[in-house]
């Protein structure tokens, strides 16, 4: 197929001083939780960007100094630093794309736990994290020392091979966006008061990045133009139009978004794609260097009108590329209907939060493509002569029967109901998830143009069915149910009560079941369904009351950066919230909640609990399948597996992953050592 002529725009060449990008594509620098642990898994993972068609791939932010200093992302503290890093260039460059480094100074954001070097700050004040430490207030020798350790990373950077050098200026990420802020920055020296004083930092740290390796290197600036926190912080009619107004030609181009990184990377649950072009569109009208911006976009529609319209030169993206590597390359190829739509989740982010390498929901081979070998785009041909059963059309079953359809092998994909997508299917439907959706959209799209896929609706299977299909192996992905007897987290058995009829589940309330209120939601999952129900529920007209044992609502999702939002949605909404509660007893008409620290307890009326602890997988198939294993061997069968949350209860992500696994692997049992590949520390001398 050919590329539509609508979107040629799309793959115009940019310049970007003295480099030239292929196209428009500029993957935004963006966290992986693999930096210098897992230094080559980032630098392949980076290299099939650049294949997948993207122009730029920058890195994620690079420490500069011990005095800003993170224990996972990439560094740039001396020479030593500069072989991991030309290895990422390296990989960029075979695919023909440039690559693109972002040198950061944290200055308050981080407590440097690991070097202990006391973290500096444009005026002194508590470091940002939760450590119990202060930053100082940096003197005109630590100035002169910043710009120094950032002009020789800069020379490092054009060392190791990058061919862009971003000056950081967003997300509170950096001194020179603190230098910017009036909330940060309070000194009454040249660097404080006016615009032009708290800009000097950043104009000298461009001046000063063109001098040292301008001659080779794009030197860009990724801007926050608004912190979206009124009068203390940047705005973007104030700071923001001001900054570009005397900077706007200086660099050799602007990377401009909202800070912080809560509301730059928003979910799909309170943003829409293109939601920061309210902000971020006036930034073209002073400056003739090109402009990359993010909105989670993955229409090529909608990109094309980016430019058409002037808002932007280049379309800037972390998660559309974290989930599809190869938009850019679908599009040059007419292959609209084949690209992987980020659902904006932000599982990518949460995992990156808890230092490991990111997982994405849409992507299972993301962080995958070096240490397990998993390119997302090519797959083994088929290596046996298999036929698979494959049951169950959720996340899990949909992976695994597209991906085995792609190897060529002859699948027969077998789902109970009358609809794909499982529990995504059910989840989509919920207040803000509709996202979620393209999980689901996106595999069946596939399994359409697999002739060897076959798929039945309506085929609620039995393990006599099962074996009576002559599939030589068997996945089982029939999903996993909620508990309803208050079993999870907190309780280890089921709590007084727990055996009523009236108790309900997430399963009762995404199939609509008959409620009566008030409503009480007892959350020990502390992911997204609690709170999604409780707005549910209170969108329906109930009262509704949250009752959970952590200190705040869907208290996991701090690390996918939404429990700010949700929190506050809540709240709005009208949800009452019981914090640090366990819900201990059920009743006809009330429960009893207790402090999860005093033990002291509270009786709620309530006619409906609603109890979000935990799952237990639907495994009843795969355990009578395995435990006759001549009727196995009888009927030709040499494996059946579980996979997905009727494996193990866990995220769509998992469920994916696990899909997709199967698909590579054919459940072959796992080893006895790692089943990748992984880097080791080099030991020093002693
Ligand atoms: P996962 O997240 O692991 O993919 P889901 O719960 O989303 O799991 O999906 C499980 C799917 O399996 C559902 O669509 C369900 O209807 C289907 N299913 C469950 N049991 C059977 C069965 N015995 N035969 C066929 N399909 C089944
Ligand atoms: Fe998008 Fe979710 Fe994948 Fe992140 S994990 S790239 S938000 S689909």
């Amino acid at each position: 197929m050919s590329r539509d002529p609508r979107y040629d725009v799309l793959f115009e060449p940019v310049q970007i001083g003295p480099v030239t990008a292929r196209n428009r594509f500029y993957q935004v620098p963006h966290c992986n939780g693999m930096g210098r642990l897992h230094p080559t898994s980032m630098a392949v993972m980076r290299g099939v960007k650049a294949e997948g068609g993207w122009a730029v791939v920058c890195t994620e932010q690079c420490d500069i100094h011990p005095t800003s200093a993170t224990n996972r992302e990439i560094r740039l503290w001396d020479d030593r630093d500069i072989p991991t890093l030309a290895r990422m260039c390296d990989q960029v460059h075979a695919h023909g794309g440039l690559a693109g480094i972002e040198l950061t100074h944290m200055g308050y954001y981080g407590g440097n736990e690991v070097t202990r070097e006391a973290p500096m700050a444009p005026s002194p004040r508590p470091v940002h994290h939760d450590f119990p430490t202060q930053a100082r207030e940096m003197d005109k020798s630590d100035i002169a020392a910043y710009r120094r350790w950032h002009r020789n990373a800069a020379v490092r950077a054009k060392t190791a091979g990058y061919d862009i050098v971003i000056v950081y200026a967003a997300h509170d990420l950096s001194l020179a966006m603190h230098f910017l802020s009036p909330r940060h920055n309070q000194r009454t020296d040249e660097y404080g008061g006016s615009i032009e004083n708290r800009t000097r930092l950043l104009r000298e740290l461009i001046e000063d990045t063109k001098e040292a390796v301008g001659d080779t290197c794009g030197v860009a600036v990724r801007f926050a133009v608004d912190e979206l926190l009124g009068d203390e912080g940047v705005i973007a009619e104030r700071e923001g139009r001001q900054v570009m107004e005397m900077l706007g030609e200086l660099p050799d181009l602007w990377d401009v978004n909202v800070s912080d990184w809560v509301n730059d990377s928003q979910v799909s649950r309170f943003a829409e794609e293109g939601f920061q072009e309210p902000y971020t569109a006036f930034v073209k009208q002073h400056t003739s260097k090109p402009v990359v911006g993010v909105g989670r976009y993955t229409s090529p529609d909608r990109m094309v009108s980016l430019i058409n319209k002037g808002l932007l030169d280049m379309i800037g993206a972390a998660r559309p590329s974290i989930a599809d590597p190869f938009l850019p390359r679908k599009i040059e190829e007419g292959r609209i209907d084949d690209i992987r739509e980020c659902i904006g989740c932000n599982m990518c982010v949460g995992v990156s939060n808890v230092n490991a390498p990111i997982r994405c929901t849409q992507n299972p081979t993301m962080s995958e493509e070096w240490r397990r070998g998993w390119h997302p785009e090519r797959i083994a041909p088929k290596d046996t002569n298999d036929t698979v059963l494959v049951v169950g059309a959720g996340p899990a079953g949909l992976e695994a029967a597209m991906s085995l359809g792609r190897r060529g092998y002859d699948v027969m994909l077998a789902e109970a109901g009358t609809e794909a997508g499982g529990r995504v299917a059910r989840e989509c439907k919920l207040p803000g998830l509709s996202a979620w959706g393209r999980v689901r959209d996106y595999r069946v799209g596939q399994l359409h143009k697999l002739a060897n896929v076959g798929f039945y609706f309506d085929s609620n299977m039995d393990a006599e069915a099962a074996r009576e299909t002559g599939c030589s192996l068997i996945a089982v992905a029939t999903g996993s149910s909620w508990r309803s007897d208050g079993t999870g987290r907190y309780h280890s058995f089921p709590i007084p009560g727990g055996d009523a009829d009236h108790i309900l589940t997430p399963d009762d309330l995404m199939a609509d079941a008959e409620i009566t209120g008030p409503v009480v939601i007892f959350d020990d999952d502390h992911y997204y369904m609690g709170g999604v129900l409780a707005e549910k529920m209170i969108l329906a007209g109930h009262d509704v009351t949250l009752v959970t044992p952590a200190a705040e609502p869907s208290q996991w999702t701090g690390y996918t950066l939404e429990s700010g939002p949700i929190h506050k949605h809540l709240l709005e909404l009208g949800v009452n919230l019981l914090l640090s509660h366990a819900v201990t007893a059920v009743e006809s008409d009330r429960i009893e909640a207790s402090c999860v620290h005093t033990g002291k307890s509270r009786i709620l009326t309530c006619a409906t609990p609603v109890m979000v602890t935990a799952r237990t997988s639907n495994d009843a198939l795969y355990r009578e399948l395995v435990s006759d294993e001549k009727a196995l061997a009888d009927a030709g069968i040499r494996r059946a597996v579980a996979i997905g949350d009727a494996y193990a209860p866990s995220t769509i992500a998992d469920a994916v992953f696990g899909g997709h696994r199967f698909a590579r692997e054919l459940g072959a049992p796992m080893l006895d050592g790692p089943a990748y590949k992984d880097e080791l520390p080099a030991l020093a001398e002693l």
